[in-house]
Formats: structure tokens, sequence, C-alpha cells
């Protein structure tokens, strides 16, 4: 990981669009170099692939953000504790034995059908997340971005409407499934909701 990492930093650089192609040809004697890469994600970086950057092909990652200086002698990775398997199993269980991003059961047949959805516990910079296969490589991203979007909407509440927000978080009283279905459709085309919505009227 601290080889991949200072190679990330000092040659392909923030901001810049690599290759998995590129990363495997400068460390052929790896063969978890992808792994290694994705490890960097629990350390502060960020690495966007097209699943996060709709610009990006299939084959392309970002380096968005450097993180830790993992080759540095005095980084000490201990400093991002491991989820032991006592806390790995609440999490899970906390979770409702569902990925906390898209819902996957564990256990249930994955969409291909070719496997069983697994769960994975993820550390990330502020606590840990539950996820699937599928969307345990973009959380450590996710989480950043959703951690910097509640930063903003928090700032814009008055003391009422933070109280209020304290009550239901505390609670984990989220979203009716009214208000769920209201977020995604607010992501919609007006059009494509009202269609939806006329063939359930009838
Ligand atoms: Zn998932």
């Amino acid at each position: 990981m601290a080889q991949v990492g200072k190679w990330l930093a000092e040659t392909i650089g923030e901001g810049a669009v690599f290759t998995k192609h590129e990363l495997r040809a400068t460390f052929p004697q790896y063969e978890q170099a992808d792994r290694r890469m994705r490890d960097l994600r629990n350390h502060g970086w960020r690495i966007d692939t097209n699943r996060e950057d709709a610009s990006l092909r299939s084959n392309e990652l970002r380096l968005v953000k450097i993180g830790s200086a993992v080759w540095s002698p005095s980084f000490h990775p201990s400093t991002m504790p491991r989820v032991s398997p006592k806390d790995r199993l609440a999490a899970i269980s906390d979770a409702g034995f569902q990925c906390q991003f898209c819902g996957a059961q564990l256990g249930a047949a994955s969409a291909d059908d070719a496997s069983l959805i697994r769960l994975r516990v993820v550390s990330v910079s502020r606590g840990i997340a539950v996820a699937c296969q599928q969307c345990a490589g973009g959380v450590a991203s996710f989480l950043d971005r959703s951690l910097a979007q509640l930063e903003g909407k928090l700032k814009s509440l008055g003391p009422e409407e933070l109280r209020y927000f304290e009550s239901r978080a505390q609670a984990k009283d989220y979203q009716s499934p009214v208000e769920a279905a209201l977020v995604l459709a607010s992501r919609l085309p007006v059009q494509a909701v009202k269609e939806l919505l006329e063939a359930d009227l009838e």
C-alpha cells in the first residue's frame, strides 16, 4: 500500500486520471495492487471510479484526494482501528442485516444471480459502515461527500430546526416511506415521476 500510495502521489498527482492497467504495469510483482489501492481509501484517500464520476471510462480512475502519507516512516496504520469481530457483528445486526447504501439483504441472491450478497464492515474516517461488495468500493468517498453536504445543510438550520433534527437523528427516525420516495423523486425528471405516479394511481 505504501508503494502504491507513493506512486499515485508522486507520479499521477491529485486530480489526474489513471488506469488499472497502468497500476498493474507499474507493480507487476504485486498481484494485489488493486486491493492495496482500495485500502488507501481507509486512510483519507479519495479515488473515484466511473461509478462516482460519470466522465470516467470503466477502466479509468481519478485520484481526487491524496490522504495520509502511507509511505512515511511516521505513518502508523494502527491509528485507524481495525473492527473487532464483536463490533463487526453488532454493526451488521444494527444495520438490519442489509447494505446501508443499496439495501441488499445478507444472503440474498445478487443482481447477476451468480452469488449471494455478502456484507462488509468498512472502517471509514468517522466510524464504520456496513456495505455489500458492490457498494463497498465507493463507500469512503460517498461518506466524505455526504458528510460535507450534511455540514452545509446543518449550518443553514436555525436552533429550533437543529433540535428537531437532533431528536429524529437520535431516534434513527430518518425518513418515512413517503419522504424517502419524495427524495428520490426530487432527483428525477418531473415527467418520469408523473408517468410512474399515473401508472400506480390507476
Ligand atoms: Zn450495497
